[in-house]
């Protein structure tokens, strides 16, 4: 499984087995009592997580720390329970608490290792002593690894990639940055869009790949992005029913369909929801993978692509340990994500966007990558983002009674619209931010999220149009117009600036409420040029043999702003994932 880590430990516990126990022996009697871990027992203790509280119960017996358990959280499965899973081995394998948090679930780890110490000092435990004793580590050095295919990033289009080229017969490597599995599609909602799938068939929709092609390419139409390649939506389209069947022959369960919006195109159901979300979707191809033989190695990035003449011929990664491996592959997949957390080139691509949240795990190391081979990179002055509340999960998706200006107090979009089909209009305008004054039935519905805003200073109340104004930087007879304005189009109950339907329209009155709503940063929407073989192209281009990518590593050819719905991110990792896979095998 872990074939590296598994070296590692087995080496390290040998090292800590000596100093531990000395020349060997059994502990003598008076000492066999109670040990650095305190009095035998099962003692529990319950700390924040990342999620809400964990509980952690800890036994101890007269060796030391016997075991570790996970007796209540609400972590996400694949993040933070893969980060216990990965603390308890090592502490129980080198009874020490000197252990690193896992990377990319560090509040997850922090509140496991809090809830062990107070189990421990419950237990009487000499905490300073195991929280000193140090796990040694071998000395670092020069690995070389062979395989088939290896596969970089283990998110939805890397383990969907690494499944299929183990099924189609490869040796499969595949290398993770972070601690965990899963990177941002293990955070997700699992939602995945299709059209034509038995699933949709089951829940009684009628539909077709066809007619989702043809929605595809009007949204790209309204989205002006000229990167998008019609050959390969159709790909996306027309698989969708065979890709979401092959999740389903998985054990992939599907709980139900639902549309993206109210307005067509996106008012078919569409989305497929998954049970257990993102995390479940992740935990099950992953344990396939592992079924299947695939070498899964995390904390360990790709650093720099190898090139022989003009083939892409393998990697060179590290490890936490400080090893420089070499990766000798036939075939490499990036499935590494976009830049989303690449501060830098997000101002670059963006140059208007100032105040906004990440709710993705990548950092640009794909475009770092394809640089370094000469790939045909794809950068584009828009973003997957939406504008989301302080403290509610509501407001700004299906809260379609909402009244939204921008920060120049000018209403610009039929707030039932779909959220980012608002955010592109909103961009397509200049802004980046976004205002949303409180109706009547907003704050009915969100009233708890709207005062803890207020009192988190996200949100400002007024008794005029014009102090509320003023205490959010707007021109006041500029706010004061809009809001009369709509009000009146409330009143005679029809919108005629934008056509939103009449049962969404709601008044605005005193005290007026203006919510603050920041772009949410989703993931990108550039990456490495690649053919309908998921193959990367160089900047003529050719094709770079041995060289493939799927999934936000490369999808500029097929998501735009004016993304369909939520499910289209994972659709792309899904198909081009697989494709990538079994070209590369092909090639073998
Ligand atoms: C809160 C939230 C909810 C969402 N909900 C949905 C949804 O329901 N449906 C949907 O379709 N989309 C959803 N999205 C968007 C979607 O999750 C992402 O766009 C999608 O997961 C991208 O998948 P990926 O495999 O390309 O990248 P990721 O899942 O991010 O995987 C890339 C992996 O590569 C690793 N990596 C990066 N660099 C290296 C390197 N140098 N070496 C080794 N590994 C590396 C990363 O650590 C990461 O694990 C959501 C996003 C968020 C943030």
């Amino acid at each position: 499984m872990h074939r590296l880590r598994k070296a590692v430990a087995l080496a390290l516990l040998f090292v800590f087995a000596l100093g531990l126990w000395g020349c060997g022996g059994a502990p003598r009697e008076e000492e066999a009592e109670t040990s650095l871990a305190g009095a035998p027992g099962t003692y529990s203790a319950t700390a924040n997580g990342h999620n809400g509280p964990i509980t952690v119960e800890v036994t101890v017996d007269e060796g030391g720390i016997k075991d570790l358990q996970l007796a209540e959280s609400s972590e996400t499965p694949m993040i933070g329970g893969f980060a216990f899973d990965v603390l308890r081995e090592q502490i129980l394998e080198h009874q020490s608490l000197q252990v690193d948090a896992v990377a990319g679930a560090t509040i997850s780890s922090w509140a496991f290792l809090a809830a062990i110490k107070d189990a421990l000092t419950e237990a009487g435990a000499d905490l300073a002593a195991l929280e000193s004793r140090e796990i040694e580590k071998p000395a670092p050095g020069q690995l070389t690894w062979e395989t088939d295919i290896l596969v970089v990033g283990s998110g939805m289009a890397g383990i969907t990639a690494a499944v299929q080229a183990a099924e189609a017969g490869a040796d499969v490597i595949l290398v993770e940055k972070l601690g965990y599995i899963g990177g941002t599609s293990a955070t997700n909602a699992g939602f995945i869009y299709g059209a034509g799938t038995k699933v949709q068939e089951e829940f009684g929709i009628e539909d077709s790949a066809e007619q989702y092609y043809k929605d595809l390419l009007y949204l790209t139409e309204v989205a002006k992005d000229e990167h998008i390649d019609p050959n390969l939506l159709k790909i996306m389209a027309l698989n969708a029913p065979e890709n979401m069947q092959w999740l389903v022959d998985r054990g992939i369960k599907f709980y139900t369909v639902d549309p993206a919006n109210i307005h067509p195109p996106r008012s078919t159901p569409r989305i497929h929801k998954a049970e257990g979300g993102g995390s479940a979707i992740i935990e099950t191809l992953y344990k396939l993978a592992l079924d299947l033989g695939v070498e899964v190695y995390t904390n360990t990035p790709v650093v720099e692509l190898l090139k022989e003449g003009d083939r892409v011929v393998g990697a060179k990664a590290e490890d936490i340990y400080g090893n420089e491996i070499t990766i000798k592959a036939k075939g490499v997949i990036l499935a590494s994500g976009g830049y989303a957390r690449d501060k830098e080139l997000i101002k670059e691509t963006n140059p208007k966007l100032t105040e906004y949240t990440v709710s993705n795990t990548n950092e640009g190391d794909t475009i770092k990558l394809g640089q370094q081979v000469g790939a045909d990179i794809i950068l584009k002055n828009s973003l997957l983002m939406h504008h989301v509340a302080y403290a509610s999960s509501g407001i700004g998706y299906e809260s379609y009674d909402a009244f939204y200006v921008t920060p120049e107090g000018e209403r610009f979009v039929d707030e039932s619209t779909y959220f980012y089909w608002r955010s592109r209009e909103l961009r397509e305008r200049g802004f980046e931010d976004m205002w949303t004054i409180v109706t009547e039935s907003l704050y009915e519905t969100y009233k708890d999220a709207i005062e803890q805003s207020i009192e988190a200073g996200k949100a400002f109340r007024a008794d005029t149009v014009e102090e509320l104004a003023e205490k959010i930087n707007m021109d006041p007879a500029v706010l004061k117009k809009t809001i009369e304005d709509y009000n009146k189009m409330v009143e005679a109950g029809k919108d005629t600036a934008f056509g939103k339907p009449a049962q969404y329209l709601s008044k605005v009155k005193e005290p007026y409420i203006g919510l603050d709503m920041y772009g949410n940063l989703v993931d990108t929407t550039g990456g490495l040029r690649v053919n309908e073989n998921s193959q990367v192209l160089d900047t003529e281009g050719r094709v770079i043999e041995g060289l493939y990518a799927a999934g936000s590593a490369a999808w500029a050819q097929t998501i735009s702003q004016e993304y369909e719905g939520s499910g289209t991110a994972m659709i792309q990792c899904l198909t081009f994932g697989r494709i990538a896979a079994q070209h590369a095998a092909s090639q073998l």
